[in-house]
């Protein structure tokens, strides 16, 4: 992509001959590589040794995941935390895993909605639990850079699955302990 990204800077008005610019083609491609390298992952290939048979029927929860994505509107940056839980039926997620699966969504061009409920779904249909549950709390540089002047407001969507969708103790349960977090 450097050809292209080169000719983005000509067309914003840099010259991209000049010192500071002359290797940033290359390092943009790479970063935007790397930061859509979740379209290359797969969840079977990332989960599939990392589930295990286990009598544990509490929630799982694993909070302030730190999460960087990109907005497939602006193409630039939208960051926060993701805090998931779950409630097994005989199988649970290794837990090193959960962020991983984060960062496999969050690595593709997005939209908060869509990345929530990817998570959420993936574990579902994974191990099948009583419950899941994704809060993503979120700060969009394309709402705060472009002059919108909103720069301490943060979007929160969340998905709720099972358990956390019929039952408003245990949802509640969740929502609790993610905010004793702060
Ligand atoms: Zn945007």
């Amino acid at each position: 992509m450097t050809e292209e990204i080169r000719s983005i800077l000509i067309q914003i008005g840099e010259d991209p001959a000049r010192d500071g610019l002359a290797n940033t083609p290359k390092r943009v491609d790479q970063a935007l590589r790397f930061l859509t390298s979740g379209y290359s992952m797969d969840p079977d290939e990332l989960l599939n040794k990392a589930l295990f048979d286990v009598a544990y029927d509490e929630m799982v929860i694993v909070r302030d995941i730190e999460m960087f994505s990109l907005c497939e509107h602006h193409l630039l940056p939208f960051f926060g935390k993701c805090h998931v839980g779950y409630i097994p039926n005989g199988r649970v997620i290794g837990l090193s895993k959960i962020p991983r699966l984060v960062d496999m969504y969050a690595r593709r061009l997005q939209v908060q909605e869509r990345l929530t409920m990817q998570i959420a779904e993936t574990i579902e249909s994974k191990i099948h639990p009583r419950g899941v549950a994704v809060v993503i709390e979120a700060q969009h540089l394309c709402m705060i850079m472009r002059g919108v002047e909103k720069q301490h407001s943060i979007a929160v969507t969340s998905s709720m699955l099972g358990a956390f969708k019929d039952n408003q103790n245990t949802r509640n349960e969740f929502l609790n302990l993610v905010r004793d977090a702060k």
